[in-house]
Formats: structure tokens, sequence, C-alpha cells
């Protein structure tokens, strides 16, 4: 196939939330499809109405352009304010509930050529039949009552206005179903256990198996790539297609993404939405690239982890998409993620991280010299390295923005007495009062405190970093006295010192 042909598409049905599983099979088709000079588009797939979800298609849209973009339209409302309409054709994204017509047609196309006909069994009928199969331990399947109704009784039925739903008729036999899955290989699936689908339901709308067929073929899709969720569709469709007499496309099924204990990633047991991931200060670069390496990696031998999106469409290859379900490994996200911040320039690590250090419920109640940039500033050039999430900055470090409290107990090095330990702190506040204002640096902070401690850094480092932060784990003292300043740094010290006085 000439390569600039090849059509995908991501067809997600607006749930209010992008998961991440999802975020993927956007991201394999948008790779495959940019590797090749194809054409990716974004379908939105909403035709089931109880499900529907207010401003979905909105957030949808706007989560997923913060990673890339897709083809045929532009981002933005169609001009009767819906999204995409199908009039013009390629004002993307399409959207299906704006299609209705042309399914109705397709399906009344199949029930002329004898391939799908009018139900017209009520709902409790239908359970009727379920239950009774169920106590024979039967498959549950449609009895085909309304299969062979006559023109006739089938014109007696419309006239009266019987509500109906039309359902493929699928030819009973004993073969096999069977496609060649670029992921999975061959699969087979046995032709008796496919039930006579409903295509469209009795309120007008097409289902999931209709919409999406007419759908990918009318829209030339040539490549469906999808979570392996939708495997047991494929040979439904697969019907479908032969009953319009249409090509198949050609299917990739992603393999399930896991927890780390083997079962399916759920909502039950953490974050499945993408939106929560970047609420919590995820990099949107840095989920992509954990998300590319959910099921595909760039062959044997290569160990490269860290991947720009230009970089994966170079790489990216369906031939190396594993069969096997991927585990959401948590720990490796945040490793990622962290080298993803680490390389952030200081601007931009700003202006991420900002939004975040202003959430935090205390942030309000910070004196104002410590909001000003300046000094956010410095306190990010401290945490930088230490950062896994853009939510930790001010996380562990709040004593950078308030006052510490300080347990007199902790401020001893070892078995240091009181006594000790406030002569060392004496010293401390000396030397650091002798430094003038102009060179309150980092380096010559560091070289000054560790030239005063000399061989006994525990002794007199220890208590100083205590002091100025009140925890037993924190950045070390020199970068805590640059960042607050002087002034504040001086008298953190004296507060220690008045504690350790009152323990003599
Ligand atoms: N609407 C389906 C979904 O929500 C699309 C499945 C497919 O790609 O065929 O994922």
């Amino acid at each position: 196939m000439d390569d600039k042909k090849v059509r995908v598409r991501f067809a997600p049905s607006p749930t209010g939330y992008l998961h991440v599983g999802s975020l993927r099979t956007a991201l394999y088709n948008y790779l495959f499809a940019r590797k090749c000079g194809g054409t990716f588009i974004l379908r939105i797939e909403d035709t089931d109405r109880k499900r529907l979800v207010e401003d979905a298609v909105e957030k949808l849209l706007g989560t997923l352009g913060l990673f890339f973009d897709w083809d045929e339209g532009l981002v933005g409302k169609a001009e009767n304010g819906r999204w995409g309409t199908t009039e013009k054709g390629m004002c993307g994204p399409y959207v299906q509930s704006a299609r209705l017509d042309i399914y109705r047609k397709h399906a009344e196309e199949l029930i002329d050529k004898g391939r799908a006909y009018r139900c017209f069994c009520s709902a409790e009928r239908l359970e009727a039949v379920r239950k009774e199969q169920e106590a024979r331990k039967e498959p549950t399947r449609y009895d085909g009552r309304c299969r062979n109704l006559s023109k006739e009784e089938v014109s007696k039925k419309l006239i009266e206005d019987a509500s109906y739903v039309v359902r493929l008729r699928v030819d009973g036999g004993d073969g096999n179903i069977t496609f060649d899955d670029a992921v999975r290989g061959k699969v087979s699936f046995l032709r008796e256990t496919i039930d006579d689908q409903v295509l469209l339901k009795s309120d007008g709308f097409p289902t999931y198996h209709l919409a999406n067929v007419v759908d990918d073929h009318l829209m030339g899709i040539t490549h469906v790539i999808r979570g392996e969720e939708w495997l047991p569709s494929t040979p439904k469709h697969i019907l479908l297609y032969e009953a319009f007499g249409w090509n198949i496309p050609q299917f990739s099924h992603l393999p399930l993404l896991l927890n780390p204990d083997r079962s399916k990633l759920s909502k039950r047991q953490g974050d499945v939405a993408v939106e929560d991931y970047l609420a919590k200060g995820y990099l949107p670069e840095a989920l992509l690239n954990f998300v590319a390496l959910l099921g595909w990696n760039p062959g044997e031998g290569k160990t490269q982890e860290i991947f720009s999106l230009r970089e994966l469409v170079d790489e990216f290859d369906l031939a190396h998409v594993h069969k096997g379900g991927a585990v959401f490994d948590g720990k490796k996200l945040d490793w990622l993620n962290a080298q993803y911040i680490k390389n952030l320039s200081a601007e931009e690590l700003f202006t991420r991280a900002l939004p975040f250090l202003r959430q935090k419920t205390w942030f309000e109640s910070v004196e104002d010299s410590r909001k000003e940039s300046e000094y956010v500033a410095r306190v990010l050039v401290i945490e930088q390295d230490r950062l896994q999430k853009l939510s930790d900055v001010g996380e562990s470090s709040k004593f950078l923005f308030v006052e510490p409290t300080v347990d007199p107990l902790f401020l001893p090095w070892k078995k240091n007495t009181p006594k000790e330990t406030r002569l060392l702190l004496e010293t401390m506040l000396a030397v650091l009062a002798d430094i003038p204002d102009n060179e309150w640096e980092r380096g010559r902070l560091e070289k000054t405190l560790l030239e005063t401690a000399g061989e006994r850094r525990g002794d007199f480092l220890w208590p100083l970093r205590v002091a100025l932060s009140g925890e037993k784990q924190s950045p070390p003292p020199h970068e805590i006295a640059w960042v607050i300043g002087k002034q504040s740094t001086l008298e953190r010290i004296e507060k220690a010192e008045t504690l350790l006085e009152k323990m003599l």
C-alpha cells in the first residue's frame, strides 16, 4: 500500500476524561500515521445517549491537544455550535451524533440486501428468553423470532408504529471468523458464537458496531489500531464488512494495561484519568513518553528510555508492540517525570510550577516577599533535582516559605549536649553574620560553612540545618540559607539557640 494513503483514527467515546490507555491508543495511531506520512483523524463516538457527559468533548479535545495534533479540520467549534458536521465533510473532529442519517441509510441498505432485519421483540420478551436460556445453561443470544417475518407482517407493524431495532442476520455455521492482527497474529473466533447484533437501536441511534464500521469505511480507514478490549467486537465487525461487501482494514489490538499485580488497570485501584496525572504535576511530555513504553519498545538491544515525540515518530513500529499485558509502573512514571523536570529551563520550571505552589493551602498566608518571583525562582533552583512531580514544590520544603517549628531535641548531633550544640550554633551565627550581604551566594556560603566545620561536619552542620529547616531531612544548610536570605538565617539560628538555652 502507498504509505501516503494510510489513514488511521482515534475514536473515543466522550466519557468526561481521557483514560491513560486511550492516550496510548491515540499516541500509537498518531505515531503510525506521522511515521508514514499518512492521516490521523479524530472521531467522537457519542451514540450511546445514556452515557452522555456534559462538556466531555471540549474536555477531551483540550486534554488531547496538550499532547499532539490531528488532521482534517481545525480545533474549534464548528459554525453551528457543534463539533464537526458532515455537510462539509472535512470539518473534524468527526462526531457520530451529527451523522445519524448516514447510519440509518446503511442499516436500511442491509435490510434491502437481506443481510439485516427489523426486530420488534419487546425488552420483556428478550429478558424472558435470556432467563430461559440461562436456566438451560445455554449461551444467551437472540432466538431469531423476527428473522423471518414476512413483508406483510413487517409493514403491519410499521403502520402500527411498533418500536423496533435492526439486527444483523448472522448466518450460522461451524466455521471460524479469522483475521490477521498486526500485533497478535492470526486470530479466530467461532462463527456460531456470534449473535444477531443490534445495529440500529429503537431510538434511531446506531450501536457502536454499526457506526464504527460505517465510519471506518466511509472515512477510508486503512488501519484500525485500538485496545485489546475491542478484540471480541472484531468478528462482528468483520461480518458487517462482509455484509456490506467492503474491504476489511488491517487490525491491531494493543495489549491491556495492568496493575503491578497483573489485574486489569481499573479506576478503583488508582488513577486512570490523564487529567488526574496532569493535576498532580506530571508533565505531558513525560506522560506521553511513559505511555509510549506501555506495550512497545524500540527493539532488541536498544535501551533508550527517554523519547521526545519526534524521536517516537522516528522509532515507532507496530512490529515492536507486544502481545502480553503492559504493567503500569507508577514508580517508572515518577522517575521519568523527574528526568523531564530536571531538564526544564529555570524559566520553564517557574512557569509550570507556580500554579502548583499557589494551590497549597498555606501559600495564601506566606509573607509577600516570599511570593515574589525572584524568591520562588531561588526555591526552584534548589528543589529542581529533587522533584518527582510539580506538586512536590514546597511539599517537603514548606520551611522555605513559612517559619518552621523546631523541636530542640533534634538539634544536637549524636551525643552532643544542648550546651555544646548552642556553642556550635553560636560559632555558625558569627561566621554567617560576617558575610557581607552582596556575597550571600550559594558557593560562598558553602565554602564558609565547610571551612568552619572542618572535620566536624556533623557537629556543626546538623544543628544548623535543623535550626534552618526544622526537618531531619532537607537540602544542605548553605542552600537553605541562600534561599531565605541573611536576615532570616540569622534569626532562625538565634531562635534555635534560645530553645537550647531553655534546656540547660
Ligand atoms: N468508541 C470506542 C472507544 O471508546 C472505539 C473503539 C474502536 O477504536 O473501535 O474506545
